[in-house]
């Protein structure tokens, strides 16, 4: 199998998986306990927030321990909403995560204005259009760092700016950056931002909400004291160990990453362009992550080709895999406003820390022969 798939989920990192292993065999105490065998768990939990918080420049009181980063980015719509009954609006965009999106359908059928950005051909936006969308009711913008599907990356230190200065809170989920590209809160003036274990070789199951120190907070899940009355339910101290080994890994490793990957994933993508007719690239071609690459494949049917190469060993996708059982182009596609007929025909290769060169050249090839074959 090569693996050509790593914004859907990436392989849990050996280290993250032995150290989960004692938190499901002997240490299976409740962390709320008041003897010893449970309540020692609070401190493993804190062991593990604090490599969370430095991953991304925050301290450890500012990380909201979550089920993932749907949970994250949910707790965070909803939290900016409660903190001003006054402010009734949302603004984000047409390319977000379907976390975002449906959270935020969801809030509009209970009264809440929503206002979806446009993105250009190249999947960026317009920072007009953002300023536009901004008004005195704005509860929240809400925008992703990276897109999951075409990697492209928004201007998330000028989005940040702009609402800081119009005095609006800022949620970014971003979940395909971290581990990726350095994300630092301190020089990010962001109040709330997502991301998701599984995504850099943690489990799935597990992500966290950075929640600014000051900033307004209100739990999506109410129950009992856990994570200090921010998010009820007994912890999952095996998946939250695991959360911290790899963030610890991801903040070691993040700093080469692009240098490790980039190249494969240009290796991939000339490899494909240049050999293999009516194909194109999408997104902005620099503005983007090191690992991700979008190509159409005119003429060819997308089920046929991502069938092709499932049966040849290479794992692509056509978008998000939490869409991929829906008939639709992907609405980050749609956005997007290519040529209609080849919207359903675009592929998402995105790399990760373990391809290799010669894994690259082996699909490259059999990309080759899957269009081939299809266009015959
Ligand atoms: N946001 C983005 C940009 C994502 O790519 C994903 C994962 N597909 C999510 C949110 C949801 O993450 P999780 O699987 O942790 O709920």
């Amino acid at each position: 199998m090569i693996y050509l798939d790593h914004n859907a989920t990436t392989s849990i990192a050996p280290e993250v998986r032995e150290a989960m292993q004692p938190f499901l065999t002997e240490e299976w105490g409740n962390p709320s306990s008041s003897y010893r065998f449970g309540a020692k768990l609070k401190g493993v939990i804190e062991a593990a927030r604090g490599p969370v918080a430095e991953l991304i420049g925050a301290s450890p009181q500012e990380i909201v321990l979550t089920s993932g980063a749907t949970e994250a980015n949910n707790t965070a719509l909803h939290a900016a909403l409660r903190a001003n009954p006054a402010r009734r609006h949302i603004v984000t965009s047409a390319v977000e995560h379907s976390s975002v999106l449906s959270c935020c359908r969801a809030l509009e059928r209970e009264g809440t204005r929503v206002t979806i950005l446009p993105v250009d051909r190249e999947g960026l936006l317009k920072l007009a259009d953002l300023e536009d969308a901004i008004a005195d009711d704005t509860a929240l913008v809400s925008l992703m760092w990276a897109n999951n599907e075409t990697g492209v990356l928004f201007p998330v230190e000028r989005i940040a700016e702009l609402c800081r200065a119009r005095g609006v809170l800022f949620h970014c989920d971003a979940v395909q950056t971290v581990g990726k590209l350095p994300v630092d809160v301190k020089r990010l003036p962001v109040d709330y931002l997502t991301l998701s274990g599984h995504k850099f070789h943690g489990p799935k199951g597990v992500g966290a909400l950075f929640v600014r120190r000051g900033t307004p907070f209100t739990p999506l899940i109410h129950g009992g004291h856990q994570e200090r009355g921010r998010r009820g339910g007994t912890e999952n101290v095996a998946l939250i160990v695991g959360l911290g080994v790899a963030a610890e890994l991801a903040r070691k490793g993040v700093d080469g990453y692009a240098a490790r990957v980039r190249p494969l994933r240009d290796a991939l993508e000339k490899g494909i362009l240049s050999a293999i007719e009516d194909t194109k690239l999408n997104g902005h071609p620099e503005q983007r992550l090191p690992n991700t690459s979008n190509i159409t494949f005119r003429g060819v049917e997308l089920a046929a080709l991502l069938l092709l190469l499932d049966q040849a060993g290479v794992c692509a996708s056509s978008g998000s895999a939490c869409l991929a059982d829906s008939d639709e182009p992907s609405h980050v596609v749609r956005a997007m406003k290519p040529e209609s007929a080849a919207s359903r025909q675009m592929v998402r290769f995105s790399l990760g820390l373990e391809n290799t060169a010669s894994e690259v050249a082996a699909a490259t090839g059999r990309i080759r022969e899957a269009v081939r074959a299809l266009r015959g």
